[in-house]
């Protein structure tokens, strides 16, 4: 922990003279333990020569653990107003490697925000966020246009069972979209859980904190057509193929066999190479590009 940090309040003091009640609207869990946020911010490394996009700080707990390992800049996303003045506090303490940015993550520009902040080089993402923001943006950073990605990983923290979701194999019941998206462009690897006792105020559930680093040698498919060709799928996860891709508007028959797939399949079957060919098989249908 270096010398900037004790100069900080605990954050149990930040969260109390700011009067930072946990708002459940913003899916408020806050880290106090400085053990956990430590080991996070290391899963999050190597930080030096690193930026650090952080999305909701909150009080500042992993964000002050990301400048104490020795990241070489934060920039951190919170929409959280309150949180904004002790934010600005440890972007003092830090000597400006912090620069906090207020608004919605999932409304972010982030290329042209680094771009506006003047940052290139290895630009890495941290995040504790509420479940539902957390896959909202993980499928955003999956399905970018630009591959490989302006990220070089993401360290992220889900509740268990999604965290499973990204790392299961066809033909079990975790396997899903997610599934699918993650091990198409990416690698997933789950670090660590953290009990409900991690957080104040608990959460009902296990929190697990995932590694996710991008394949530079992701199969080339528009990823709007993968984003059509899995949520139809998984939609109707229990029906055959030929009946839940229907709502794609293109004939099926044609497009399952473009992809060389049994009709008879449901989602849970295929394998993420199975996706890629249906993928290309639904650009072919529609009279769509293929690739990118
Ligand atoms: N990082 C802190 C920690 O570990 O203690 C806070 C984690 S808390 C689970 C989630 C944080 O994300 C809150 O501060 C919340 O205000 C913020 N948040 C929620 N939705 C957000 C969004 N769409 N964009 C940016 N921040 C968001």
């Amino acid at each position: 922990m270096s010398g900037a940090d004790h100069a900080l309040p605990p954050l149990r003091e930040v969260i109390k003279a700011h009067d930072l009640r946990a708002k459940k609207s913003l899916g408020q869990n806050f880290l106090l333990d400085l053990n956990l946020t430590a080991k996070i911010a290391r899963a999050a490394g190597p930080l030096d020569n690193a930026t650090i996009l952080e999305v909701g700080p909150g009080p500042g707990g992993l964000t002050r653990a990301l400048l104490a390992e020795g990241a070489a800049r934060v920039i951190a996303i919170e929409m959280d107003r309150r949180c904004l003045a002790p934010l600005a506090d440890v972007a003092r303490a830090f000597g400006g490697r912090l620069r906090v940015e207020e608004g919605d993550a999932l409304a972010i520009d982030e290329p042209l925000l680094l771009a506006r902040l003047g940052v290139s080089g290895d630009v890495r993402v941290a995040a504790n966020l509420p479940y539902n923001v957390g896959t909202a943006l993980l499928v955003k950073w999956l399905t970018l246009p630009h591959w490989p990605p302006w990220y070089q990983s993401l360290t992220l923290m889900f509740q268990r069972e999604v965290a499973e979701r990204l790392v299961a194999l066809p033909s079990t019941p975790a396997y899903g979209r997610l599934s699918v998206l993650v091990q198409w462009r990416a690698q997933a690897r789950l670090l660590f859980n953290l009990p409900p006792e991690a957080f104040t105020p608990p959460p009902s559930v296990t929190s697990t904190v995932v590694r996710i680093e991008p394949r530079a040698d992701a199969a080339l498919v528009d990823p709007a057509l993968m984003g059509k060709i899995t949520a139809a799928a998984f939609g109707q996860r229990r029906k055959m193929l030929r009946q839940s891709l229907k709502t794609l508007g293109v004939p099926v028959e044609a497009l399952l066999s473009g992809a060389g797939i049994e009709p008879t399949l449901r989602a849970e079957n295929l394998d993420v190479a199975a996706y890629v060919a249906l993928a290309r098989s639904f650009a072919a249908c529609s009279g769509g590009e293929i690739g990118q």
